[in-house]
């Protein structure tokens, strides 16, 4: 599963109708329950999230990273500084960069061959196609880039990928733009007659609706804006970037660091995963249920580029130089979490297409009166949410990278623990509701939430 999620999606709610409610009403905002502290939340967050991305550009970087107290005052300066001059923050070069990527990765998911397929059944009975060349569409921007940077080394190209890091700031400013515009338009496209709205995102508050998201499957044609953002510029930006950090040092210090390396690899691990398994984003939550709005728009296409390749910019100027030692044991933490989220997350997928097939038939399980069968064995019988941990774990190995200078690397770990533990959370309460009884059983039979006997 990809990693652009948001902390929180919008509440389970009564069926709301595919037309807007002419009336903005307390009593439909009441109704669905508000996420994010409501109206006045999610403007903070609004704010507050692009500003926690140039806090951590600020925080550290070239010339200096945020250590002691002293140093992060001297970081909350900079950021002040640097937001009072926003010019220095844009460049129409970075803007054409960005949103030139984002065409053409919209250019691919509709040329590229791939299989189409039908999402889940919406409540009108419909199901929307979704071409899945995803993968296809990882390999050939991967391709590009190693061919343009290649041809970089041999001195015979204009594509130099370390000018990503240069102009890091400008590009993640023109992605935020990016992201308000895009948010924009679903917004718009939400009032078009017929438009499928999500639950939850039509409380008549429009600035709730609009960062939550109003439309369900919002698109252009046949481009699912949704699904697009989610899997494609952003998340294969993430990797792009992380290889113009590792261009970024070896331009800089003549030599790519084993921690550079460790982290491109595992991120660039993660990205693929994403991408191969990309069917599977169809029965997410986001895809199936939430709105498409400013909060998913800019997670995807800011937030998760420009805050998840943090570790890989750190490297660039406040490299380590771990030993091997250090580097083996953060490679097999990274492994043992990525077996432990790839193993939990597909045993399940495979359970839940079919129980008797091959690899899964010798697993035990409990029946529910819902009909469906809960896994009381194999990963999910070590606990209740062991792909969160597995997840968490390779999350964890990405900061180890940074060495233990300064505690800013460590910002994804930190942030990453709250959001799973808050879905965790959000999920335990959904399937109590689901299963009622039979989910306080599968709990005694499985105790442990995150690690086997301990939590
Ligand atoms: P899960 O994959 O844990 O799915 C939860 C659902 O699985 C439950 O609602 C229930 O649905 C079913 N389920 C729960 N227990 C069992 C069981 N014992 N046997 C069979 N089915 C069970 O949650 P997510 O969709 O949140 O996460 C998927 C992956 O995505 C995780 O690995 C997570 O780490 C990752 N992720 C990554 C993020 C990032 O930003 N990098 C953000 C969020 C998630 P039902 O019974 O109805 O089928």
């Amino acid at each position: 599963m990809p990693p652009s999620r948001r902390a929180a999606s919008p509440a389970k709610s009564p069926k709301s109708t595919a037309k807007s409610p002419k009336k903005p009403a307390a009593k439909n905002g009441d109704a669905h329950g508000f996420e994010f502290g409501g109206p006045p939340g999610a403007v903070g967050v609004m704010f507050g999230l692009p500003l926690v991305v140039y806090l951590l550009f600020f925080a550290c970087g070239r010339g200096a990273c945020a250590s002691d107290v002293p140093s992060a005052l001297a970081a909350l300066e900079r950021l002040q500084s640097g937001l009072a001059d926003p010019a220095a923050l844009w460049s129409w070069e970075a803007a054409a960069v960005v949103f030139g990527w984002v065409g053409v990765q919209a250019a691919m998911n509709q040329l590229l061959p791939g299989a189409e397929v039908e999402g889940v059944k919406l409540r009108d009975g419909s199901r929307l196609k979704y071409r899945m060349n995803g993968h296809l569409a990882f390999w050939v921007s991967l391709g590009g880039c190693a061919a343009a940077s290649s041809a970089t080394l041999l001195g015979s190209a204009a594509v130099d990928l370390a000018w990503l890091y240069d102009h890091y700031v400008e590009l993640a400013t023109a992605s935020l733009a990016l992201s308000v515009l895009v948010a924009t338009a679903s917004y718009a496209m939400s009032f078009a007659s017929g438009c499928m709205l999500a639950d939850g995102g039509h409380t008549g508050y429009r600035v709730y609706d609009y960062f939550i998201g109003r439309p369900l499957n919002p698109r252009l044609g046949s481009l699912d804006l949704k699904a697009f953002c989610e899997l494609r510029p952003g998340l294969i930006g993430w990797a792009v970037l992380n290889l113009g950090m590792a261009a970024a040092q070896l331009r800089d210090t003549g030599s790519v660091s084993g921690s550079m390396v460790a982290v491109n690899a595992f991120q660039l691990l993660y990205v693929w995963d994403a991408l191969h398994y990309e069917q599977a984003i169809l029965t997410t939550m986001d895809i199936t249920t939430d709105g498409f709005g400013y909060m998913l728009a800019f997670g995807d296409l800011t937030w998760v580029p420009f805050t998840y390749s943090l570790q890989a910019r750190v490297l660039v100027d406040h490299d380590p130089r771990l030993g091997p030692y250090a580097l083996a044991a953060i490679v097999a933490l990274d492994l043992c979490g990525y077996t432990v989220f790839r193993g939990a997350n597909s045993q399940k997928d495979a359970f839940r297409r079919d129980p008797t097939s091959a690899e899964v038939a010798h697993l035990q399980w409990m029946p529910t009166k819902r009909g469906t069968k809960l896994l009381v064995s194999g990963f999910w019988g070590l606990a209740r949410k062991v792909n969160y941990t597995g997840d968490w774990m390779m999350g964890l190995a990405w900061c180890l990278t940074c060495g233990f200078t300064s505690v800013v690397p460590y910002f994804y770990a930190i942030y990453f623990a709250v959001l799973l533990i808050h879905r965790a959370v959000r999920d335990d309460h959904f399937c109590s509701l689901k299963y009622g009884d039979d989910w306080a059983a599968y709990k005694k039979k499985v105790p442990a939430v995150f690690v086997p006997g301990l939590i």
